[in-house]
Protein backbone atom coordinates (compact mmCIF):
# COMPACT_ATOMS: atom_id res chain seq x y z
CA UNK A 1 0.00 0.00 0.00
CA UNK A 2 1.18 3.44 -0.59
CA UNK A 3 2.10 5.99 2.08
CA UNK A 4 -0.64 7.77 2.80
CA UNK A 5 -1.17 11.57 0.99
CA UNK A 6 1.87 10.42 -1.66
CA UNK A 7 0.70 12.11 -4.86
CA UNK A 8 2.14 12.54 -8.32
CA UNK A 9 0.92 14.93 -10.62
CA UNK A 10 1.18 13.47 -14.34
CA UNK A 11 1.61 16.12 -17.20
CA UNK A 12 2.63 16.05 -20.67
CA UNK A 13 3.82 18.92 -22.98
CA UNK A 14 2.65 16.55 -25.83
CA UNK A 15 -1.47 17.40 -25.25
CA UNK A 16 -0.37 21.10 -25.71
CA UNK A 17 -0.07 20.27 -29.55
CA UNK A 18 -3.83 20.68 -29.59
CA UNK A 19 -4.47 24.22 -31.34
CA UNK A 20 -7.64 24.03 -32.76
CA UNK A 21 -7.46 27.26 -35.45
CA UNK A 22 -10.20 29.91 -34.68
CA UNK A 23 -10.10 31.20 -38.23
CA UNK A 24 -10.64 28.04 -40.28
CA UNK A 25 -14.09 27.48 -41.19
CA UNK A 26 -16.51 25.27 -38.66
CA UNK A 27 -19.65 25.15 -39.93
CA UNK A 28 -20.94 24.52 -43.28
CA UNK A 29 -20.30 27.68 -46.22
CA UNK A 30 -23.33 29.84 -45.33
CA UNK A 31 -23.78 29.00 -41.69
CA UNK A 32 -20.15 29.62 -40.77
CA UNK A 33 -20.40 33.63 -42.71
CA UNK A 34 -23.74 33.92 -40.61
CA UNK A 35 -22.08 32.99 -37.36
CA UNK A 36 -19.08 34.81 -37.85
CA UNK A 37 -20.90 37.89 -39.16
CA UNK A 38 -22.96 37.63 -35.79
CA UNK A 39 -20.15 37.56 -33.47
CA UNK A 40 -18.52 40.57 -35.64
CA UNK A 41 -21.65 42.73 -35.19
CA UNK A 42 -21.37 42.13 -31.71
CA UNK A 43 -18.06 42.89 -31.52
CA UNK A 44 -17.53 39.53 -29.88
CA UNK A 45 -14.18 37.40 -31.45
CA UNK A 46 -14.10 33.85 -31.88
CA UNK A 47 -11.94 32.37 -29.83
CA UNK A 48 -11.16 28.09 -28.63
CA UNK A 49 -11.95 28.69 -24.83
CA UNK A 50 -10.19 24.84 -24.36
CA UNK A 51 -6.28 26.32 -25.34
CA UNK A 52 -3.13 24.79 -24.51
CA UNK A 53 -2.45 27.85 -21.72
CA UNK A 54 -5.12 26.76 -19.71
CA UNK A 55 -2.70 23.67 -18.85
CA UNK A 56 1.00 26.04 -19.18
CA UNK A 57 -0.62 28.61 -16.12
CA UNK A 58 -1.70 25.34 -13.88
CA UNK A 59 2.31 23.81 -14.59
CA UNK A 60 3.58 27.76 -13.94
CA UNK A 61 1.59 28.09 -10.44
CA UNK A 62 2.37 24.66 -9.46
CA UNK A 63 5.97 26.05 -10.14
CA UNK A 64 5.96 29.45 -8.40
CA UNK A 65 3.89 27.91 -5.60
CA UNK A 66 5.37 24.82 -4.98
CA UNK A 67 3.21 21.85 -3.13
CA UNK A 68 5.09 19.83 -0.20
CA UNK A 69 5.62 16.64 -1.38
CA UNK A 70 4.03 16.76 -4.72
CA UNK A 71 6.39 14.85 -7.77
CA UNK A 72 5.56 14.99 -11.15
CA UNK A 73 5.77 12.41 -13.94
CA UNK A 74 5.18 12.27 -17.65
CA UNK A 75 2.12 10.93 -19.13
CA UNK A 76 2.14 8.48 -22.83
CA UNK A 77 0.09 7.92 -25.43
CA UNK A 78 -2.78 5.29 -25.49
CA UNK A 79 -2.69 2.62 -27.40
CA UNK A 80 -5.25 1.75 -30.55
CA UNK A 81 -6.55 -0.96 -27.85
CA UNK A 82 -6.69 0.99 -25.15
CA UNK A 83 -8.97 3.70 -26.79
CA UNK A 84 -10.92 0.87 -28.34
CA UNK A 85 -12.10 -0.45 -25.04
CA UNK A 86 -14.75 2.87 -25.09
CA UNK A 87 -14.69 3.67 -28.50
CA UNK A 88 -15.85 2.17 -31.58
CA UNK A 89 -13.05 0.90 -34.41
CA UNK A 90 -15.17 2.98 -37.12
CA UNK A 91 -14.85 5.86 -34.73
CA UNK A 92 -11.07 5.59 -33.90
CA UNK A 93 -10.29 5.09 -37.51
CA UNK A 94 -12.00 8.18 -38.73
CA UNK A 95 -10.23 10.27 -35.69
CA UNK A 96 -7.09 8.71 -36.83
CA UNK A 97 -7.44 10.02 -40.20
CA UNK A 98 -7.23 13.58 -39.25
CA UNK A 99 -4.25 13.52 -37.71
CA UNK A 100 -2.07 16.36 -38.85
CA UNK A 101 -5.17 18.19 -40.28
CA UNK A 102 -7.64 21.33 -39.43
CA UNK A 103 -11.21 20.26 -38.89
CA UNK A 104 -14.29 20.93 -37.39
CA UNK A 105 -16.25 17.68 -35.51
CA UNK A 106 -19.34 19.42 -34.05
CA UNK A 107 -21.26 22.05 -34.53
CA UNK A 108 -20.53 22.67 -30.56
CA UNK A 109 -16.98 23.45 -31.30
CA UNK A 110 -15.15 20.80 -31.00
CA UNK A 111 -12.31 20.52 -33.55
CA UNK A 112 -8.91 19.46 -34.40
CA UNK A 113 -5.36 21.20 -35.89
CA UNK A 114 -2.73 18.83 -36.80
CA UNK A 115 -1.03 18.11 -33.57
CA UNK A 116 -4.45 17.14 -31.91
CA UNK A 117 -5.07 13.49 -32.49
CA UNK A 118 -1.43 12.89 -30.85
CA UNK A 119 -2.25 15.08 -27.91
CA UNK A 120 -5.70 13.51 -27.71
CA UNK A 121 -4.18 9.65 -27.61
CA UNK A 122 -1.57 11.41 -24.80
CA UNK A 123 -4.12 12.75 -22.98
CA UNK A 124 -6.02 9.53 -23.08
CA UNK A 125 -2.52 7.49 -22.24
CA UNK A 126 -1.87 9.93 -19.08
CA UNK A 127 -4.73 9.08 -17.86
CA UNK A 128 -4.17 5.78 -17.55
CA UNK A 129 -0.50 6.39 -16.50
CA UNK A 130 -2.51 7.62 -13.53
CA UNK A 131 -3.97 4.90 -12.62
CA UNK A 132 -1.31 2.46 -12.73
CA UNK A 133 0.82 4.41 -10.27
CA UNK A 134 -1.81 4.11 -8.12
CA UNK A 135 -2.22 0.62 -8.70
CA UNK A 136 1.49 -0.27 -8.56
CA UNK A 137 1.45 1.25 -5.21
CA UNK A 138 4.17 4.29 -6.58
CA UNK A 139 1.58 7.17 -4.70
CA UNK A 140 -2.03 6.79 -2.53
CA UNK A 141 -3.72 9.37 -5.09
CA UNK A 142 -2.12 11.06 -8.89
CA UNK A 143 -3.88 13.88 -10.61
CA UNK A 144 -3.47 13.49 -14.99
CA UNK A 145 -3.29 17.37 -15.76
CA UNK A 146 -4.34 16.58 -19.84
CA UNK A 147 -6.49 18.06 -21.98
CA UNK A 148 -8.33 18.05 -24.76
CA UNK A 149 -10.60 16.63 -22.26
CA UNK A 150 -12.83 13.96 -22.55
CA UNK A 151 -16.39 13.33 -20.71
CA UNK A 152 -18.19 15.12 -23.67
CA UNK A 153 -16.75 12.23 -26.25
CA UNK A 154 -19.32 9.33 -26.71
CA UNK A 155 -18.55 5.84 -28.08
CA UNK A 156 -18.83 7.01 -31.61
CA UNK A 157 -18.90 10.56 -31.48
CA UNK A 158 -16.44 13.90 -30.45
CA UNK A 159 -18.56 16.84 -28.85
CA UNK A 160 -17.83 19.53 -26.44
CA UNK A 161 -14.01 19.77 -26.89
CA UNK A 162 -13.49 16.11 -26.25
CA UNK A 163 -11.89 13.69 -28.50
CA UNK A 164 -11.14 10.68 -26.45
CA UNK A 165 -13.15 9.97 -22.94
CA UNK A 166 -9.90 9.97 -20.75
CA UNK A 167 -11.72 9.37 -17.53
CA UNK A 168 -13.54 6.18 -19.26
CA UNK A 169 -10.60 4.74 -21.12
CA UNK A 170 -8.67 4.74 -17.92
CA UNK A 171 -11.64 3.33 -16.12
CA UNK A 172 -11.57 0.25 -19.00
CA UNK A 173 -8.22 -0.10 -18.24
CA UNK A 174 -8.18 -0.26 -14.31
CA UNK A 175 -10.43 -3.41 -14.96
CA UNK A 176 -8.45 -4.59 -17.86
CA UNK A 177 -4.60 -4.31 -16.54
CA UNK A 178 -5.01 -5.17 -12.77
CA UNK A 179 -6.86 -6.51 -10.13
CA UNK A 180 -10.24 -4.46 -9.91
CA UNK A 181 -13.73 -5.11 -10.59
CA UNK A 182 -15.95 -1.80 -9.42
CA UNK A 183 -14.93 1.68 -10.49
CA UNK A 184 -16.51 4.64 -9.26
CA UNK A 185 -16.48 7.74 -11.33
CA UNK A 186 -17.45 11.08 -9.92
CA UNK A 187 -18.10 14.24 -12.04
CA UNK A 188 -18.12 17.54 -10.98
CA UNK A 189 -17.56 19.33 -14.23
CA UNK A 190 -20.20 21.81 -14.15
CA UNK A 191 -21.30 20.45 -17.54
CA UNK A 192 -23.22 16.82 -17.37
CA UNK A 193 -20.61 13.82 -18.31
CA UNK A 194 -22.86 12.48 -21.37
CA UNK A 195 -20.25 10.79 -22.89
CA UNK A 196 -18.70 8.74 -19.50
CA UNK A 197 -22.78 8.23 -18.96
CA UNK A 198 -23.25 6.59 -22.02
CA UNK A 199 -20.59 4.45 -22.45
CA UNK A 200 -21.66 3.04 -18.90
CA UNK A 201 -25.00 3.48 -18.96
CA UNK A 202 -25.59 -0.45 -18.74
CA UNK A 203 -22.58 -1.42 -16.72
CA UNK A 204 -23.11 -2.52 -13.24
CA UNK A 205 -19.12 -2.73 -12.55
CA UNK A 206 -18.88 1.22 -12.86
CA UNK A 207 -21.06 3.07 -10.95
CA UNK A 208 -21.29 7.19 -12.57
CA UNK A 209 -21.84 10.27 -10.34
CA UNK A 210 -22.25 13.12 -12.00
CA UNK A 211 -23.43 16.31 -10.36
CA UNK A 212 -23.60 19.32 -13.02
CA UNK A 213 -25.50 22.41 -13.58
CA UNK A 214 -29.36 21.06 -14.80
CA UNK A 215 -30.31 21.34 -18.48
CA UNK A 216 -30.93 23.90 -20.87
CA UNK A 217 -27.33 24.18 -19.67
CA UNK A 218 -24.52 21.79 -22.26
CA UNK A 219 -25.11 19.30 -22.93
CA UNK A 220 -28.63 19.21 -22.01
CA UNK A 221 -28.29 15.55 -20.45
CA UNK A 222 -27.72 14.20 -17.16
CA UNK A 223 -32.05 14.18 -15.73
CA UNK A 224 -32.30 12.83 -12.02
CA UNK A 225 -34.38 9.89 -13.49
CA UNK A 226 -31.73 8.73 -15.36
CA UNK A 227 -30.00 5.69 -13.63
CA UNK A 228 -29.17 3.87 -15.93
CA UNK A 229 -30.25 0.55 -17.78
CA UNK A 230 -30.71 -3.28 -17.62
CA UNK A 231 -27.55 -4.58 -15.72
CA UNK A 232 -26.10 -0.91 -14.60
CA UNK A 233 -30.01 0.02 -13.64
CA UNK A 234 -28.84 1.69 -10.44
CA UNK A 235 -25.24 2.70 -10.82
CA UNK A 236 -25.73 5.88 -12.57
CA UNK A 237 -26.80 9.10 -10.48
CA UNK A 238 -27.40 12.34 -11.34
CA UNK A 239 -27.53 15.60 -9.42
CA UNK A 240 -28.27 18.27 -11.47
CA UNK A 241 -28.35 21.55 -10.14
CA UNK A 242 -29.94 25.01 -10.33
CA UNK A 243 -27.52 27.68 -11.93
CA UNK A 244 -25.67 29.55 -8.62
CA UNK A 245 -25.55 26.77 -6.50
CA UNK A 246 -22.62 26.63 -4.49
CA UNK A 247 -20.41 24.62 -1.38
CA UNK A 248 -23.56 23.85 0.98
CA UNK A 249 -25.55 22.44 -1.64
CA UNK A 250 -22.72 20.35 -3.44
CA UNK A 251 -21.27 18.95 -0.01
CA UNK A 252 -24.93 18.41 0.94
CA UNK A 253 -25.49 16.19 -2.19
CA UNK A 254 -21.96 14.52 -1.37
CA UNK A 255 -23.15 14.07 1.95
CA UNK A 256 -26.31 12.49 1.51
CA UNK A 257 -26.18 10.52 -2.22
CA UNK A 258 -22.67 9.80 -2.87
CA UNK A 259 -21.36 8.28 0.14
CA UNK A 260 -24.16 6.07 0.64
CA UNK A 261 -23.99 5.34 -2.73
CA UNK A 262 -20.08 4.83 -2.28
CA UNK A 263 -20.52 2.94 0.83
CA UNK A 264 -23.28 0.67 -1.12
CA UNK A 265 -21.43 -0.12 -4.12
CA UNK A 266 -17.94 -0.39 -2.69
CA UNK A 267 -15.58 0.61 -5.30
CA UNK A 268 -11.77 -0.64 -6.16
CA UNK A 269 -11.13 2.55 -7.51
CA UNK A 270 -12.13 6.06 -7.22
CA UNK A 271 -11.74 8.21 -10.79
CA UNK A 272 -12.86 11.91 -10.47
CA UNK A 273 -13.41 13.91 -13.73
CA UNK A 274 -12.43 16.60 -12.31
CA UNK A 275 -13.71 20.03 -13.55
CA UNK A 276 -13.21 23.51 -12.25
CA UNK A 277 -16.09 25.32 -14.02
CA UNK A 278 -18.55 24.90 -11.12
CA UNK A 279 -16.15 28.01 -9.70
CA UNK A 280 -17.69 31.42 -9.87
CA UNK A 281 -15.33 33.01 -12.25
CA UNK A 282 -16.78 30.66 -14.76
CA UNK A 283 -20.38 31.90 -14.07
CA UNK A 284 -22.41 29.13 -14.04
CA UNK A 285 -22.13 28.26 -10.36
CA UNK A 286 -20.78 28.88 -7.35
CA UNK A 287 -18.48 26.73 -5.81
CA UNK A 288 -15.59 28.05 -4.44
CA UNK A 289 -11.93 27.05 -3.41
CA UNK A 290 -13.03 25.59 0.43
CA UNK A 291 -15.80 23.61 -1.23
CA UNK A 292 -13.28 21.77 -3.85
CA UNK A 293 -11.11 21.58 -0.89
CA UNK A 294 -14.05 19.91 0.95
CA UNK A 295 -14.91 17.60 -1.77
CA UNK A 296 -11.52 16.41 -2.46
CA UNK A 297 -10.95 15.47 1.29
CA UNK A 298 -14.58 13.75 1.07
CA UNK A 299 -13.23 11.39 -1.52
CA UNK A 300 -9.91 10.70 0.24
CA UNK A 301 -11.83 9.29 3.27
CA UNK A 302 -13.96 7.19 0.94
CA UNK A 303 -10.95 5.93 -1.17
CA UNK A 304 -9.11 5.07 2.18
CA UNK A 305 -12.13 3.62 3.26
CA UNK A 306 -12.85 1.19 0.24
CA UNK A 307 -9.99 0.80 -2.00
CA UNK A 308 -6.86 1.43 -0.25
CA UNK A 309 -6.48 5.06 -0.90
CA UNK A 310 -6.37 4.89 -4.39
CA UNK A 311 -8.44 7.87 -6.02
CA UNK A 312 -6.92 9.35 -9.77
CA UNK A 313 -7.75 12.99 -10.88
CA UNK A 314 -8.14 13.82 -14.49
CA UNK A 315 -8.84 17.16 -15.11
CA UNK A 316 -11.72 17.81 -17.23
CA UNK A 317 -13.35 21.81 -18.06
CA UNK A 318 -12.79 24.91 -16.47
CA UNK A 319 -11.77 28.01 -18.33
CA UNK A 320 -11.04 31.01 -15.97
CA UNK A 321 -7.13 30.56 -16.06
CA UNK A 322 -6.83 31.75 -11.87
CA UNK A 323 -9.79 29.33 -10.82
CA UNK A 324 -8.33 26.94 -12.93
CA UNK A 325 -5.17 26.55 -11.62
CA UNK A 326 -6.03 27.85 -8.15
CA UNK A 327 -8.56 25.07 -8.39
CA UNK A 328 -6.11 22.33 -9.35
CA UNK A 329 -3.69 23.62 -6.67
CA UNK A 330 -6.38 23.81 -4.12
CA UNK A 331 -7.11 19.47 -4.65
CA UNK A 332 -3.20 19.04 -4.80
CA UNK A 333 -2.71 20.29 -1.42
CA UNK A 334 -5.84 18.08 -0.07
CA UNK A 335 -4.31 15.23 -1.58
CA UNK A 336 -0.96 15.79 -0.06
CA UNK A 337 -2.02 16.13 3.32
CA UNK A 338 -2.92 19.98 3.57
CA UNK A 339 -5.94 21.31 5.17
CA UNK A 340 -8.38 24.25 4.40
CA UNK A 341 -11.06 25.80 6.46
CA UNK A 342 -14.78 24.63 5.77
CA UNK A 343 -16.59 25.95 3.18
CA UNK A 344 -17.89 29.31 4.43
CA UNK A 345 -15.74 29.94 8.06
CA UNK A 346 -13.45 32.04 6.34
CA UNK A 347 -13.15 35.09 8.68
CA UNK A 348 -15.83 33.86 11.81
CA UNK A 349 -13.09 33.93 14.44
CA UNK A 350 -12.51 37.10 13.31
CA UNK A 351 -15.48 38.65 13.66
CA UNK A 352 -15.91 37.12 16.95
CA UNK A 353 -12.70 38.83 18.47
CA UNK A 354 -13.67 42.02 16.53
CA UNK A 355 -17.42 41.50 18.28
CA UNK A 356 -15.69 40.79 21.54
CA UNK A 357 -13.24 44.39 20.91
CA UNK A 358 -16.81 46.67 20.36
CA UNK A 359 -18.75 44.65 22.66
CA UNK A 360 -18.72 47.35 25.31
CA UNK A 361 -19.05 50.45 23.28
CA UNK A 362 -22.30 48.98 21.16
CA UNK A 363 -23.52 46.00 23.09
CA UNK A 364 -22.57 46.78 26.33
CA UNK A 365 -23.58 49.80 26.63
CA UNK A 366 -27.14 48.99 25.37
CA UNK A 367 -27.56 46.99 28.14
CA UNK A 368 -26.43 49.55 30.90
CA UNK A 369 -29.01 52.28 29.25
CA UNK A 370 -31.78 48.94 28.97
CA UNK A 371 -30.93 48.98 33.03
CA UNK A 372 -31.35 52.54 33.39
CA UNK A 373 -34.65 52.99 31.67
ZN1 LIG B 1 -17.33 21.71 -18.09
Amino acid sequence: MADPNSVIAFYDERVLAHQPDSEAPFLPGRMDRRVRQLLSSLNVPWKYPEHAGRLTTIRHLLELEPVPGLQFECGKPATREQLGRVHTSSYLERIFELRGKNAWLDMDTTAVSPGSVDAAEVAAGTAIAAVEAVFQGRCESAFALVRPPGHHAEPVRARGFCLFNNVAVAAAHAQAAFDCQRVMIVDWDAHHGNGTQDIFWADPDVMFFDIHRASPFYPGSGQLEDIGEGMGEGTTVNVPMPAGAGDRAYLKAFHEILEPAADWFKPDLILVSAGFDPHSFDLALNVTYEGFAAMTGILQDLARRHCQGRLVFVLEGGYHLLSLSRGVKTVLEVLAGGTFPEPGTAGLAEVEAAAEFHRLAFVAANEGSDLES
